[in-house]
């Protein structure tokens, strides 16, 4: 066990990072931030911060010297930087970073479990492309295997001739056919050293320009329907892995079952209701797991739960959504509200 007053490095400085230490410094542990962006909301409710950048293997190497056990909050840190890191202080395991950070490594390593992602092929050239276009069809979605998120790094292709125009400059992506799903939901789901896992309920998720704008609870019959098929996967993906702390897997709801989108070897945005709605949040589940504490009830505790993403300008007007009595407000403290740039979240919650 890391026992309370321990300390707790987190790789990453953002939202996820600072919803974590605030949920450690609650249990009592203190929290020391690595990033290399000098603004880095996690450290601003943190005990330390080292501000370098990844390949500052010295700074890496005192940081982890100041830790006891070390976890991320940020899915693209570099695996190199972590051999400054003892291996058994980092958890999760790093090699769940490695699968999640290549998205065609990551459908691979899901489809030899018996998971089913969108119909996909690995494009390095223009003929790759046009090969992929003619097999899978279009529409569909030209994505950088490594480093795209909030819809970045992906470019939807909607005829053959649209592909053609494309000019690919460089490898390193995949193509996926666009699925007809009629539903997103995401699995979270924590497990312990010990191998046990809990799982939060399934929140219902709606994108707007590949960016999670909100999730609901109840989900509608039609993820119910596939939520125990996904959870499988999840735990199958967990146990290959010797996941210790909170996993995210994201699927579409399909007439054919669920098809899997990606995953997140961390907290995820579509678990933020967790902290109002369910007996214990997400963050405080990670942080108990990789401290090798008991796990809490991931039980829901309202009848009906909206989480909605602050985007934006929309940050400077945030204020009015505790008008309502049953919001929470949680604003992430970043200084520029550029376009896009998620800000905050509000939680409703219906008792
Ligand atoms: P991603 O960053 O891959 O999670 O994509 C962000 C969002 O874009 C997803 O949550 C979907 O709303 C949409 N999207 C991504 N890939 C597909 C796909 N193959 N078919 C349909 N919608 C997709």
């Amino acid at each position: 066990m890391i026992a309370p007053g321990a300390t707790i490095g987190i790789l990453g400085g953002g939202q996820l990072g600072r919803m974590m230490a605030i949920a450690a410094a609650q249990m009592g542990y203190r929290c020391h931030i690595f990033a290399p962006e000098k603004e880095s909301v996690a450290a601003d409710v943190s005990a330390s911060f080292t501000c370098a950048e990844w390949t500052d293997t010295a700074a890496m190497a005192r940081f982890a010297e100041d830790c006891d056990v070390i976890t991320w909050e940020f899915e693209n840190v570099p695996v190199a930087a972590l051999s400054a890191i003892p291996e058994e202080m980092l958890r999760p395991h790093p090699r769940a970073l490695e699968v999640a950070q290549d998205r065609l490594a990551e459908k691979q390593f899901v489809e030899s479990l018996g998971g089913q992602p969108a119909p996909y092929a690995e494009v390095d050239t223009r003929e790759d492309l046009d090969r992929a276009v003619d097999r899978i069809g279009a529409p569909g979605i030209l994505k950088t295997r490594r480093d795209g998120y909030d819809g970045k790094g992906q470019w939807r292709i909607a005829s053959q001739r649209e592909a053609e125009a494309l000019n690919l400059q460089q490898g390193g992506f995949v193509y996926e056919g666009m699925v007809g799903f009629d539903a997103e939901f995401s699995v979270i789901l924590v497990r312990a050293m010990d191998g046990e896992i809990r799982y939060w309920d399934s929140a219902e998720n709606v994108h707007d320009h590949g960016i999670l704008a909100s999730s609901t609870l109840p989900a509608r019959a039609r993820v119910e329907d596939e939520v125990l098929a996904a959870r499988a996967l999840a735990a199958k993906v967990a146990e290959a892995l010797n996941y210790v702390g909170v996993l995210t897997l994201e699927f579409f709801a399909t007439s054919a079952g669920p098809v899997f989108n990606e995953m997140a070897p961390r907290v995820h945005n579509s678990g933020h209701w967790s902290i109002e709605g369910a007996a214990t949040s997400q963050f405080e589940n990670h942080i108990r797991a990789i401290c090798v504490m008991p796990l809490g009830d991931t039980a829901t505790t309202g009848s009906e739960i909206t989480m909605t993403n602050v985007i934006g300008a929309d940050a400077l007007t945030a204020h009015q959504y505790l008008s309502d009595p049953a919001a929470h407000l949680h604003l992430y403290g970043k200084s520029e509200p550029r376009e896009g740039r998620k800000m905050g979240h509000v939680t409703k919650v219906v008792r």
